[in-house]
């Protein structure tokens, strides 16, 4: 079969339909002529200058990223812009760009399934379940109680975690056993976790008054992974089900874009 942008984007459609994004969110095509045939695609969590040289190095026609290139509102593409700038590389070299981000954070499989899957959780369900058995989050159960220490070393071992590791608030010796997990900016989810009575909750981007809160009044074991370490893991079962779903050939992005490059502690030298 010859793929096309127009039965590429319909095909994504069928899993992440846009009508599942938050109502905030940009999903769908981007950038791309309906008729434009698709013979490779590359799969990435950002769309950036590397992103888009990676496509052009590896052959690729269609990128479908994670995070939307054009959020907020656009009045402009000019080429001097940034976003201009990436718009202008995209149609220049002939390669679409599709977004599937808070639709395939709460599809079935979705973005949160693909973390639990890495951490090895089992008998999962939505964290904050939305309709017909999607939500945003996954609740599972280790296959044996660890500790807390324990769980954030298999955290760093199996996450593409930046250089400094894994950020945890609670005892280290805490027993855990059920463990709820959200790719990206799980914030907001904290009460849902709190609600669901586990041991431990793993995400990004936490900050400082939640989790001081949240330990003050106990509740679970917090570890924030990082936004990019969290959501990266959805690109390998993305790239399997497009191979089987399409027989085109998908690569899943070499790239890192955590936008954190490095850390520095006071008695070393920064670490790349
Ligand atoms: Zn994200």
């Amino acid at each position: 079969m010859t793929w096309t942008v127009a039965s590429f984007t319909a095909l994504l459609e069928t899993e992440f339909p846009p009508r599942w994004a938050e109502p905030w969110d940009r999903v769908g095509l981007v950038a791309g002529r309906p008729e434009q045939p698709v013979t490779r695609v590359l799969a990435v969590v950002d769309v950036l200058p590397s992103t888009v040289a990676e496509a052009l190095d590896t052959g690729a026609d269609l990128i479908i990223a994670h995070h939307p290139l054009l959020l907020g509102g656009v009045s402009s593409v000019a080429a001097t812009t940034y976003q201009g700038r990436i718009i202008h590389d995209l149609i220049g070299d002939g390669v679409a760009l599709y977004v599937a981000h808070t639709n395939a954070d709460v599809a079935k499989p979705g973005v949160s399934d693909a973390l639990a899957d890495a951490l090895g959780l089992l008998d999962t369900r939505p964290l904050r379940p939305t309709e017909e058995g999607r939500g945003f989050g996954r609740v599972g159960r280790l296959p044996a109680p660890l500790t807390l220490g324990e769980f954030a070393h298999l955290a760093a071992a199996a996450l593409p975690v930046a250089s400094w590791g894994v950020r945890v608030s609670g005892d280290p010796a805490r027993p855990v056993s059920t463990v709820a997990v959200c790719g990206g900016s799980g914030d907001e989810f904290i009460p849902d976790a709190v609600a669901a009575g586990v041991d431990v909750y793993l995400t990004g981007d936490l900050k400082h008054h939640r989790v001081a809160d949240l330990r003050a009044s106990g509740g679970p074991a917090l570890v924030d992974a990082g936004h990019y370490a969290t959501e990266r893991p959805w690109l390998t079962p993305l790239a399997a089900w497009l191979r089987t779903a399409t027989g085109l050939e998908t690569i899943v992005s070499d790239t890192t874009t955590d936008p954190f490059g490095f850390h520095a502690c006071a008695t070393l030298d920064p670490v790349a």
